[in-house]
């Protein structure tokens, strides 16, 4: 008899849960995969500096690796900042991202030695001034998430217009005005997105300049995708395309870039196993479309579905077989935990209750964006192999 695991290419995925019985759902994440990943954005930007999206996926396993392989994290509190810490890396290795901080959470990331911080307003930059003297800062501009499957919204960043008054009033204040930073959105699929942000870039650049500013740094954020349904262009694509914009926007004088994948550094590296709980119609008609339900859903790691923004690779035993179009929802007791309906999944006829399911390419935003115990429902179980 076929079993869903026959469906995995990935051999050490397979291995591992053919040994394993679970319970739950569990994400197994291939830590080979996210060491090619590293490689590809190593070659596709030779002259970046990777600080890791920690929230991405913060399995101590993976920090290790990333760490071990010469990565930086961008961290968003002083919980992801003492994460990278126990990698052993040392503070310098690390970016304080997150544009919105308490200011004792500032303290306390200068404390552990932290220099490089997020600003995106003034207030934020007198923060910094009070718990962090002397560091380096670098204001976050806002960008267009045009192109972008999970886009970020204007929560982040001011207006290019406004960063040079916001780094001016860093340097005026003992800070290091450092630079400036964007993310062009979430799985960004369009290779040619970093453009106008890096125009901007120079502009603020130039504008910083003749007030005697120099700037040193271009943070070029994440965005970079996962495969999911869909393909999606290679990493040296996007690696091309930053590197024509940066000489078409600074020339010669080409700053310090970083990079911060989250997604595309492990999003590809995980697999979760699930399980089929129930199959059932809400009438007899013979029309009436069929309700999978998993025992994961929105609040055990497929958050990420909202909006059905993201829509995963599912495999199982009966690929292959007639499909049907399916509403794919989760356990809890909440309707809001329901995966597919507006576009429907197809998936195969015969699957049945107690049958196992893959989903794919879930390394990225499933661990971090679990519930805890919502409903009794334990948070997602993990292991990096
Ligand atoms: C979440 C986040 C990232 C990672 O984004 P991806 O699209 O997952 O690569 C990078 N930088 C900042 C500041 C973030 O908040």
């Amino acid at each position: 008899m076929t079993s869903h695991l026959d469906r995995l290419d990935n051999d050490r995925i397979r291995g591992f849960l053919a040994a394993q019985k679970s319970d739950g759902p569990v994400l197994v994440v291939d830590s080979e995969i996210v060491r090619g990943n590293y490689a590809k954005f190593a070659r596709a930007l030779p002259d970046t500096r990777v600080f890791y999206a920690v929230k991405a996926n913060p399995a101590p396993e993976i920090l290790a690796l990333l760490a071990e392989l010469g990565s930086c994290f961008d961290c968003a509190s002083v919980a992801e900042i003492d994460m990278a810490l126990a990698t052993g890396v040392s503070p310098d290795r690390i970016s304080f991202g997150n544009t919105i901080k308490k200011e004792r959470d500032v303290a306390a990331a200068h404390a552990r030695g932290v220099r490089l911080f997020a600003v995106d307003c003034r207030e934020e930059v007198e923060k910094i001034e009070r718990a962090a003297p002397g560091a380096r800062v670098f204001c976050r501009i806002l960008a267009d998430g045009a192109g972008a499957e999970w886009p970020l919204s204007r929560k982040f960043g001011c207006v290019p217009e406004m960063a040079a008054d916001v780094l001016d009033h860093a340097q005026a204040r003992g800070l290091v005005a450092y630079g400036v930073s964007f993310h062009v959105g979430s799985q960004q699929n369009n290779v040619a997105a970093w453009d106008s942000a890096l125009a901007s870039a120079a502009q603020i650049f130039r504008d910083c300049a003749e007030r005697g500013i120099a700037l040193s740094m271009v943070n070029l954020g994440g965005g970079f995708p996962t495969r999911y349904l869909k393909d999606i262009p290679a990493v040296d694509a996007y690696g091309a395309s930053i590197f024509e914009s940066l000489k078409a926007h600074f020339g010669n004088r080409i700053p310090e870039t970083i990079i911060e994948p989250g997604r595309g550094m492990v999003g590809d590296a995980g697999v979760i196993e699930a399980e089929v709980v129930l199959v059932s119609k809400k009438s007899d008609d013979a029309d009436e479309i069929r309700w999978v339900y998993l025992d994961i859903g929105k609040f055990g790691g497929l958050a990420e579905t909202m909006d059905e923004a993201i829509r995963y690779p599912i495999r199982t035993a009966h690929d292959g077989e007639a499909t049907t179009p399916c509403v794919l929802a989760g356990p809890t007791c909440d309707s809001a935990d329901v995966m597919y309906e507006k576009t429907p999944y197809p998936l195969p006829i015969s699957l049945s209750i107690g049958d196992k399911v893959l989903i794919e390419a879930c390394g990225a935003y499933t661990t971090t964006y679990a519930a805890v115990a919502f409903n009794g429902f334990l948070p997602l179980a993990s292991h990096v192999i």
